[in-house]
């Protein structure tokens, strides 16, 4: 159920792993009208959670985690040369930044952990490459990671899709999945006919907990904001942005952008628009509510595109899991229903990793994916309505305060500083 990334790649790895199956894929839109044709496009590894990830699965466990992360990236580089897909992907790595000196220092416990594993690919770069290579002056201090890059998110969905067809994996579109009936076989229901299958899998991501309530308080649905600019490359090419690198500097909300090939600048920010009880509401379907937010940090960051016409702002839900990492499991002890979500904003290159833990699953396979601590479901809950989103609120006020604050170099507020810690526990609300 479900034709993003997590959907398809499952269904891909399924018929990969097992030419035979018959595979069905429903969705209720179009493959990729969720997260995966929307987002923004920042393909990044988990180097930069190496720290949840120890903590959480141990040391040996997260290196490997982080590899496989990494190598995902290039197995998906490979998946659309190998498939004529051009999603417009470019790995010209990752800067990680701070934009004021309150953030400087938030990689260097990570590297240090990198370092001990022997993983470590992050090299910090002098002020001057950081600014000059990043567009922006606003940075003042940058590490950079060459196992990162960009994509354009609809194109690399739409050709999975196609790939999947290609191979015999039947696809419904516009078909939304009602119900599923456990038992063996289950019985998925729609309202233009039932679908009898051995296993199913639910990839529907944002909208797992409204159809699975028992899952409502492992997430939080949290929206990331986007704006796209019209093609302006001989701006971008002189301030020195013209290739497929991610920039995502250290705030909690924090702002990612990158150009597009034909020279636009995208550019996101998380933690603005929470959903109370995780509805998806339509306004996560339309055009940002939080364009004055995204045209301020636009200037802040590029004051040469101050004239340069916004062409489109759009949203979409994140699903932000308590560990800000995806889990993977039997929906109700059964054993032939499986989901997963909770990617917390990096998902393209891991919802790849998610293919591999569902169809293992699927297969009952023994495995590194099946014996992942990823595979055993929700690590934490949050509080319930109304204290989820209320809290929520309270949080996000104070991030806001804190990080404004150290923007103009004040020191924030003590009660700001400790709500904020709440969400620095449970790791950045996006991208790292
Ligand atoms: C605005 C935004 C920006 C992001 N930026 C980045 C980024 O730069 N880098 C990054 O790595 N990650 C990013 N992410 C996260 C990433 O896009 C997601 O983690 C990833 O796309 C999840 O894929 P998925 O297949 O699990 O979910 P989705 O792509 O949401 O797919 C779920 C599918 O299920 C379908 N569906 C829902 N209900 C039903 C039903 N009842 N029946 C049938 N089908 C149903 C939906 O139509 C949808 O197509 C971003 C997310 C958002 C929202």
């Amino acid at each position: 159920m479900g034709g993003g990334y997590t959907g398809l790649w499952t269904a891909l790895a399924l018929k990969q792993k097992q030419p035979e199956l018959d595979i069905v894929v429903i969705d209720k839109g179009l493959c990729g009208s969720g997260a995966s044709g929307r987002n923004g496009g920042c393909l990044l590894s988990w180097s930069t959670k190496y720290l949840s990830l120890r903590r959480l699965y141990g040391e040996a466990e997260a290196c490997r985690l982080v590899r496989a992360s990494e190598q995902a990236i290039y197995q998906i580089r490979d998946f659309c040369l190998e498939h004529d897909i051009d999603a417009q992907l470019r790995l010209d790595g990752i800067l990680y930044t701070a934009t004021n000196p309150a953030q400087s220092g938030y990689m260097d416990p990570v590297i240090s952990g990198l370092m001990d594993g022997n993983i470590n690919n992050w090299e910090r770069w002098s002020l001057e490459k950081v600014q000059k290579d990043s567009g922006s002056p606003r940075h003042v201090q940058g590490y950079f990671s060459p196992a990162a890059g960009s994509v354009q998110p609809a194109l690399l969905v739409r050709g999975m899709k196609r790939v999947a067809q290609s191979k015999g994996i039947t696809i419904y579109e516009n078909t939304p999945m009602d119900s599923v009936r456990e038992g063996k076989p289950a019985v998925v229901k729609t309202q233009l006919g039932d679908i009898s299958a051995k296993k199913v899998v639910l990839a529907i991501n944002a909208w797992m907990p409204q159809k699975y309530p028992s899952l409502n308080r492992n997430i939080i649905l949290v929206s990331s904001d986007i704006l796209i600019t019209e093609p302006v490359p001989a701006l971008l090419a002189d301030a020195g942005l013209n290739d497929g690198k991610a920039v995502v500097d250290s705030r909690l909300f924090v702002h990612y952008y990158r150009s597009t090939p034909d020279g636009r600048l995208m550019l996101g920010k998380g933690g603005n628009m929470f959903a109370f009880n995780n509805r998806v509401h339509p306004a996560f379907d339309q055009p940002s509510r939080y364009q004055a937010q995204l045209r301020h940090a636009m200037a802040s960051f590029f004051p040469y595109l101050n004239n340069c016409r916004i062409e489109r702002t759009w949203t979409g839900a994140s699903d932000r899991s308590t560990t800000g990492l995806p889990f993977f499991g039997h929906l109700n002890q059964q054993h032939n229903i499986v989901y997963g979500l909770g990617y917390s904003g990096n998902g393209i290159g891991q919802s790849y990793l998610g293919g591999q833990i569902l169809s293992s699953l699927v297969l009952d396979l023994d495995n590194e994916w099946t014996r992942s601590g990823l595979a055993r479901g929700p690590l934490g809950k949050f509080p319930p309505e109304p204290i989820r989103w209320l809290g929520a609120m309270a949080v996000r006020g104070a991030i806001r305060r804190k990080e404004n604050a150290e923007d103009d170099g004040i020191k924030p507020r003590w009660i700001d500083r400790q709500l904020a810690k709440l969400a620095a526990a449970t790791g950045k609300l996006d991208k790292g």
